[in-house]
């Protein structure tokens, strides 16, 4: 496959930035992951909706990603078309109503609601992914989640048809919903929260965040939690007490910090963190006979 020359043909349909054989590490938080064929940034989607029929009749794999902050990118690349939803990045907010595209990064909406008086989203302030995104995982923290701010979504499938999702048709569950398993794109997202107390809001961000630097290793490369929560207990407290903190493989290390991060000492390759993720769900099954469910994706290979 000559991927200049399909480079070539889909800069002809389309606005938005393409660039050939880009590597994934500069777009995942963790950053790792090798190259992806071709990586579209459209500038809206009308324009997405182009590179996806393109893909189509050239049969290229199609893969989305927003902020990169849940995903670990095989050191192989990713085959075909890269969708980065970046570039959708409108934002509307008109009294207690709020929507925003799939690619507007959370802690910027919180912010933004945040300076409008508007309650809701102090929980997103630090999660560092785009509003599509977080609707996918159903992004959520203190005890909050993306569920409970969600009233509808507009979305595209694959082959470039527009869809309206009500919440009760997104299918949240923890760090999951439908959009996931049925590969809808996120475009547009409508919120409801409340007015609120804006000196209360802004202190309770403070909060949240301070609790992060305090409690998570923002030092180094990383993707978050790598495990989600068994339930009623947490993964973090599992791995730390199989003695697991500071176990490295290659340049990635269980951090200190915080046991379910694993962070990215140096140059780590997505071997080296599948690698520890083997040895930490080995170590946890024999000691708990609790098998850790990955939350974080991979992608590629
Ligand atoms: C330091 C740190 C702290 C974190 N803290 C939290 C936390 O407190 N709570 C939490 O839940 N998570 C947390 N995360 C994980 C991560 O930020 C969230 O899962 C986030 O919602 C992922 O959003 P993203 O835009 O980065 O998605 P990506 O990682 O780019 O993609 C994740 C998935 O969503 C899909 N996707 C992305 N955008 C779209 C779209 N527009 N339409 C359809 N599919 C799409 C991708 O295909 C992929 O399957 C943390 C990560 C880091 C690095």
């Amino acid at each position: 496959m000559n991927l200049h020359k399909i480079a070539q043909s889909l800069k002809r349909e389309v606005k938005g930035s393409i660039n050939v054989s880009e590597s994934m590490s500069q777009h995942t938080t963790w950053r790792i992951g090798g190259p992806a064929d071709i990586f579209f940034t459209p500038i809206d989607w009308e324009d997405l909706a182009k590179a996806l029929k393109f893909a189509n009749f050239e049969k290229l794999p199609i893969t989305i990603i927003g902020g990169g902050s849940n995903l670990l990118v095989k050191d192989e690349g990713i085959r075909g078309l890269v969708i980065n939803i970046c570039g959708l990045k409108k934002l509307k907010i008109n009294g207690e109503e709020v929507s925003a595209q799939g690619g507007v990064k959370l802690p910027y909406l919180a912010s933004q609601v945040a300076l409008k008086g508007l309650t809701g989203l102090e929980f997103a302030a630090g999660i560092p992914g785009t509003v599509g995104g977080a609707i996918v995982m159903n992004a959520g923290a203190h005890g909050s989640s993306m569920s409970d701010v969600i009233v509808s979504v507009v979305a595209l499938d694959y082959r470039g048809r527009l869809c309206h999702y009500n919440t009760r048709d997104l299918g949240f569950t923890y760090r999951s919903s439908k959009l996931k398993s049925d590969k809808w794109i996120v475009i547009e997202s409508n919120l409801k929260l409340q007015l609120g107390n804006p000196v209360e809001i802004k202190n309770k961000i403070k909060e949240n965040l301070a609790f992060r630097k305090a409690n998570q290793p923002w030092e180094y490369p990383n993707a978050g939690s790598v495990f989600k929560n068994p339930p009623g207990d947490s993964a973090g407290r599992l791995i730390e007490t199989v003695g697991a903190k500071g176990w490295q493989i290659g340049g990635v290390e269980v951090s200190h910090k915080h046991a379910n991060f694993f962070v990215n000492m140096k140059g780590a390759s997505c071997r080296d963190v599948l690698a520890l993720i083997e040895k930490v769900q080995r170590e946890v099954y024999q000691k708990f006979n609790i098998l850790l469910e990955p939350e974080i994706l991979v992608l590629g290979g």
